[in-house]
């Protein structure tokens, strides 16, 4: 009973996490002398709580620094896992408020876990050597794509913005049409993206941590786990952020994953061929790879946008009846 109370308490929590008080008391601005009412000067911006410098004022300053002093960044990042849906789609709906600005939150999340892997000794599940997204092998090929690389596998989050990037148009075909937020743009998808690699790197981290430690159940490796990872993180975001029901979201998630690869293989065959181009090659074999991929990208997502407009048609004609 008690762990019901809990799961609706948390529900609810899901739904709304932040409440915002006014304070009506009258106040003079320690800066301006401009006197007002609220939680911040109208003339200046200052805040209304500014007094005597304490030793709240040094933590706040140091944290200024690193640009996590206001916006809690830890906070933005339980409610990546614990609500990620939502709170994307609280964003996305003009609730800025609600998260740290997601392009610093992705490079300091990707910098921190960099560094707290460098000094832990884990195995991050994006790395160098190790893992399927191991940039070095794939780079023994090609001299343009083999630079990109390269530098993609010192930067963890450029590389999950990189891989997320690919996911941006199967999303955007696959959840064009769906229940909430139906109709979502280009400029829209892209900051999913950035929140998306963002809870994909806190999770990665989090499951090397696990492993490192001996404290999944089964032992797995790491490219199962990442495999396994990958749909489930989005699953369950998207369940959240686009409404469909749980075979509805299923089935278009794994449709983005072999989308994704489709995208991956069309931009390792541009590389390709942009190299044959400049050094010399047979550029007829990647350029029919090309031509192939994009034919398999045209037909896929042309069946789904087919399958989406006639889903949404049912709904709507059930929801008349
Ligand atoms: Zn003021």
């Amino acid at each position: 009973m008690k762990l019901k109370e809990r799961y609706k308490r948390f529900r609810v929590w899901q739904f709304t996490p932040v409440h915002y008080s006014m304070d009506m008391e009258r106040h003079r601005c320690c800066n301006c002398k401009y006197e007002f009412q609220g939680n911040y000067c109208p003339k200046c911006g200052q805040k209304a709580d500014a007094g005597p410098i304490t030793w709240k004022s040094i933590r706040l300053g140091i944290m200024n620094v690193w640009g996590i002093g206001n916006r809690a960044l830890l906070f933005t990042v339980a409610q990546l896992l614990l609500r990620p849906g939502f709170m994307i789609c609280d964003y996305l709906n003009g609730r800025r408020q609600v998260s740290y600005p997601p392009f610093s939150m992705l490079v300091l999340v990707g910098l921190f876990t960099y560094y707290l892997a460098q000094l832990f000794d884990l195995n991050l599940l994006i790395s160098e050597e190790e893992g399927v997204f191991a940039f070095s092998s794939l780079s023994a090929e090609g001299g343009v794509v083999s630079l990109f690389l390269s530098w993609l596998s010192s930067h963890f989050d450029y590389a999950s913005l990189f891989i997320f990037s690919m996911l941006s148009l199967p999303t955007y075909i696959a959840f064009h049409y769906s229940p909430r937020n139906t109709r979502h743009t280009i400029p829209q998808e892209l900051f999913i993206q950035v929140f998306n690699a963002t809870q994909f790197l806190c999770v990665s981290f989090l499951c090397s941590v696990a492993l490192k430690f001996d404290l999944l159940p089964v032992s797995v490796g790491s490219d199962i786990v990442l495999f396994v990872l990958l749909p489930m993180t989005l699953f369950v975001s998207y369940r959240q952020l686009f409404g469909y029901g749980c075979w509805g979201t299923l089935w278009r998630v794994v449709m983005c994953m072999l989308l994704m690869m489709v995208c991956i293989g069309m931009f390792y065959s541009i590389g390709f061929v942009l190299n044959d181009l400049v050094v010399g090659g047979d550029v007829r074999t990647h350029l029919s790879l090309l031509v192939f991929l994009l034919f398999v990208f045209c037909i896929t997502s042309g069946f789904m946008t087919f399958v989406n407009i006639w889903s949404m048609k049912h709904r709507r004609s059930r929801s008349r009846r």
